[in-house]
């Protein structure tokens, strides 16, 4: 006897159900990707661990994915022979919500119910999106490594329940079966399947089967039963290769771009991308990509959800490996990177302390830097929102990457009081290409926002003489300044901190206001006690009367206070 169990689904997921129906009813077709995308690594999965156990790959013959579909039934199938799931994986994986970012993305949204569609792919509920077109959703699943009689059928209208129950299947794998809601039928289409197959899973480097055309779905009177006595003719409907292992020569920019947005999981076009072979006595490949916008939980400043950079071996998917391939500074970037000589059983503990692997993340690390370069000098306007979404997060290779310092530093811009408002605008080559001359320093000063940044008394001074500062009011400058003391030989300094550069009239006017003014300053000194370490007649200011100044080995104001918030 078959036992019937009915689940809630968790409350996050209902929630995440009602969110993608809603938010992706004009990206609607991209279920196919989603669901493709699932067979494909599910694929992937099956090929990782039948490295390990060869007889999981017998009995299905090749690794494939089949799309078909039954004007009659209104049903369209996704169903390939990979990993499959047990019972319990079908509840941990498409019951409940088992990413952390899935839940900060869903606290993040709070009370704005709408989510912007292309957030949805990045947060793992990909497969609810099949729910946009059907009002029923059934899987029959089986994992590789069972019987056949271990399989699951589940099934769901989406609203709150799911179904499970056990289901006899002869073959491994995982088969979707979407019911389509009345007013899809569009889907129920080859020609249409077979271009959206076209567009966003052409790269999938498993064969996307699809009946041949010409050959419309028999009427079935036992659609439910639908096991069709003569079987479908399938051709391949996808390119199948790897895009990666392809000459450059012969990709073009539309297809790198497809290749990114199905990696990334974004809608964006990439704003550029690298693709490289390295030959010799360690061959690898690497293609990797720069957004043009911020994923959602780089903006969250999330490092845990770090997909989208896939360590390949021989082109056999090993793991999502951003944090072996690059440091936490460049974790925007998206790509691939195929290794031909790291042993296939690799684990992420061996990968950290991998020789091989080091020379492959120093390769990635200067490619991406290479191609952010290129960005700024042949595009300037993409290289300009470029650094709008990850200009922040690009500093912290200030202070995480000594050797790349100088590269990194040249590539931020700031805002500047000969700069553009509050555009960040200036290079720090900019800025010495127009130092005044006898000026010996890079001038900056810090602040919680720009307009107290640029309104500073300090900059009187500055100003009066024509030296240029910077204004620094992001968060992260007075960390990212605290470790970039010198930019091509010329030292970098804060406004508040030690002398100003006088010319030699200068200081023979400063001299004699000093002892003009001594009396007072004596009085002053007197008066502040403590409080002071010393009282000056400075250069400092042309309008207003005093400021507090730092000496030179003093912490800024702005950084004592940042951490004094941090409890230090
Ligand atoms: P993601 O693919 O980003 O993990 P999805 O919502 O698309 O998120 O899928 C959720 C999970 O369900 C997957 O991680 C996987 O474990 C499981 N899953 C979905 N489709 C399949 C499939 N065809 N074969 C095996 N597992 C699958
Ligand atoms: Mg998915």
């Amino acid at each position: 006897a078959t036992t019937t169990e009915t689940r809630k689904f968790e409350a996050e997921v209902a929630q995440v159900l009602h969110l993608v129906t809603h938010s992706l009813y004009s990206h609607k077709e991209i279920f196919l990707r989603e669901l493709v995308s699932n067979a494909s690594d599910a694929c992937d999965k099956l090929r990782f661990e039948a490295i390990a156990k060869p007889e999981l790959l017998s009995g299905a013959g090749e690794l494939h994915i089949d799309v078909s579909w039954d004007r009659d039934a209104r049903t369209i199938t996704i169903a390939d022979t990979g990993i499959g799931m047990n019972r319990d994986e079908v509840v941990a994986n498409i019951g409940s919500i088992a990413s952390s970012g899935t839940r900060r993305f869903l606290e993040a949204l709070g009370s704005e119910q709408k989510a912007d569609a292309r957030l949805i792919g990045q947060f793992g509920v990909g497969f609810y999106s099949a729910f946009v077109v059907a009002d029923r959703v059934t899987v029959f699943t089986r994992r590789a490594d069972d019987a056949p009689e271990a399989g699951v059928k589940w099934e769901s209208d989406g609203r709150g329940e799911y179904t499970l129950e056990p289901a006899t299947l002869d073959q491994r794998g995982t088969t979707v079966v979407l019911h389509l809601k009345p007013d899809e039928d569009e889907f129920l289409d080859g020609w249409k399947l077979r271009a959206l197959v076209r567009k966003y899973s052409d790269h999938v480097a498993f064969p996307i089967r699809m009946p041949k055309e010409a050959a419309p779905a028999q009427a079935d009177d036992d659609a439910d039963e639908a096991k069709a006595d003569a079987a479908p003719e399938w051709e391949t409907a996808n390119d199948a290769s790897a895009l990666w292992t392809r000459p450059k020569s012969e990709i073009t920019d539309e297809e790198y771009q497809n290749f990114y947005r199905s990696l990334g999981h974004d809608f964006n076009d990439a704003a550029a991308w690298s693709h490289n072979r390295v030959e010799g006595s360690q061959s690898f490949t690497t293609l990797l990509y720069l957004p043009s916008q911020p994923p959602f939980d780089l903006m969250m400043g999330g490092r845990d959800e770090r997909k989208g950079l896939k360590l390949y071996i021989k082109r056999v998917f090993i793991m999502d490996a951003a944090e072996e391939l690059l440091p936490s500074y460049l974790r925007f970037v998206r790509g691939v990177v195929d290794a031909d000589d790291l042993p296939l059983n690799v684990s992420r503990e061996i990968l950290q302390h991998n020789r091989q692997l080091e020379r492959i993340r120093g390769a990635c690390v200067k490619r991406v830097l290479d191609l952010i370069e290129k960005l700024s000098r042949d595009e300037p306007e993409k290289f300009a929102a470029f650094l709008k979404a990850f200009g922040n997060t690009l500093k912290e290779g200030i202070v995480e990457d000594h050797a790349n310092r100088e590269r990194i530093a040249r590539l931020l811009r700031f805002a500047s009081t000969k700069g553009e408002g509050a555009a960040q605008t200036v290079s720090l080559d900019d800025y010495i290409g127009r130092m005044a001359p006898g000026q010996d320093a890079i001038w900056y000063i810090t602040a919680d926002g720009h307009r107290a940044a640029a309104g500073s008394p300090q900059l009187e001074a500055f100003r009066a003489r024509d030296i240029e500062v910077l204004l620094m009011s992001d968060r992260i400058d007075e960390w990212m300044l605290g470790h970039l003391r010198e930019y091509a030989g010329k030292p970098l300094r804060h406004v508040a901190k030690g002398e100003l550069p006088l010319d030699e009239a200068g200081k023979a006017k400063q001299e004699e206001a000093a002892k003009a003014a001594a009396p007072l300053l004596d009085r002053l000194k007197g008066l502040l006690g403590e409080r002071v370490e010393d009282v000056r007649v400075s250069a400092r200011l042309t309008d207003s009367p005093s400021c507090l100044a730092l000496s030179d080995h003093e912490m800024a104001p702005h950084l004592a206070r940042l951490l004094r918030e941090a409890g230090q």
